[in-house]
């Protein structure tokens, strides 16, 4: 028989391992808690050898049980070190159904073991508490992703979203138009009433353009008075009628809510994603120009340019 590192005994080792942080679980291919390691970090994990003998199955609801069993199966197939995310609900759990809302989040570190637990194959299962992490980078994720002024999507996401919404549209052809607008002559606003009511005729805009949208509709702001509208599933036609009306609703609003006495109005440049397109931002380009066009136009209007395949059919 093999020394035992830093020739400690076997009951030296068998502390030695008990004395582990984070849970090591021993878990079979059928998802049986063949054994269970460590855990002794208490402000973190419970004690956890009642589990021994038991199956997933009878801990985890199904579909938790399952995600467990399917992550077994692919460390096992792997033969190499698998890492994954999960969180646990007190609903995951049986008999539980009144537990804490609040998930916890764990790090799982799966490998397979190169030797069988009473004639299965079983996997180590290490589990790290993850969730102050986890809510640190939710929220992060969450102020990378607001504009803070307005609450909208920030440029981040939108970006983000449109590279996702035509990735779609090019697998699917589903129509998907963008109106981006602009408040006319904003300077005068913060000008001729401060800063602060230029603000406040931000977070106006945005939430009465939010009231004129769809909940599917992406409303974002891009910096300064510069909004975008993404509508999924919405062809030119039908986004135009939703452009002109946020049009008119923002003019009426803004102009009464905040009693300018002239101003208020946005233009905007509206176009639709296009098979000729390269690219989600040849699209926004293209509501940018338009855009530009109605602020040469002579302001408060909607212009609209058709990607150039739609151009062709007329
Ligand atoms: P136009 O009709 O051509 O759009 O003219 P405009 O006066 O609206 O000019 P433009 O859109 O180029 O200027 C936007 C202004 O918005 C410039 C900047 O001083 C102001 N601004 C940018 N960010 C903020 C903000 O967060 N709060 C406030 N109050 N003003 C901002
Ligand atoms: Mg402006």
């Amino acid at each position: 028989m093999q020394p035992t590192p830093a020739n400690l005994s076997l009951e030296q080792l068998a502390l030695l391992v008990n004395a582990l942080p984070d849970p090591v679980f021993i878990l079979t291919r059928s998802g049986r808690y063949a054994g269970i390691f460590g855990g002794t970090d208490l402000r973190y994990y419970h004690d956890g050898s009642a589990l021994v003998g038991k199956q997933l199955h009878e801990v985890l609801v199904q579909e938790k049980a399952d995600w467990f069993c399917q992550q077994i199966a692919q460390a096992l197939a792997q033969q190499q070190l698998h890492i994954v995310e999960y969180g646990l609900g007190g609903r995951d759990v049986k008999g539980l159904e009144d537990g804490p809302d609040g998930r916890i989040w764990f790090e799982g570190r799966v490998q397979a073991l190169p030797f069988l637990v009473a004639c299965e194959e079983a996997v180590l299962w290490v589990a790290s508490n993850i969730t102050e992490r986890h809510e640190l980078e939710t929220r992060l994720r969450h102020y990378c992703d607001t504009d803070e002024l307005t609450g909208l999507y920030s440029r981040r996401r939108l970006m983000q979203a449109l590279n996702e919404h035509f990735a779609d549209f090019q697998r699917s052809a589903i129509p998907c138009s963008l109106l981006l607008f602009d408040i006319d002559h904003f300077k005068h606003i913060n000008d001729d009433y401060g800063h602060q009511q230029g603000d406040q005729a931000l977070q106006l805009a945005a939430k009465l353009c939010r009231q004129q949208l769809r909940p599917a509709d992406i409303c974002a702001r891009l910096g300064g008075d510069e909004f975008v509208v993404l509508m999924a599933h919405t062809p030119p036609d039908l986004a135009m009628a939703v452009a002109e009306r946020v049009r008119i609703q923002l003019a009426k609003g803004l102009k009464a809510q905040l009693s300018l006495a002239q101003g208020g109005s946005i233009s905007g440049g509206l176009t639709a994603f296009g098979s000729g397109d390269s690219c989600s931002e040849t699209v926004l380009k293209r509501a940018d120009d338009a855009l530009y066009e109605a602020k040469r136009t002579g302001r408060n209007r909607i212009v609209r340019a058709d990607a150039p395949e739609q151009r062709q059919i007329r």
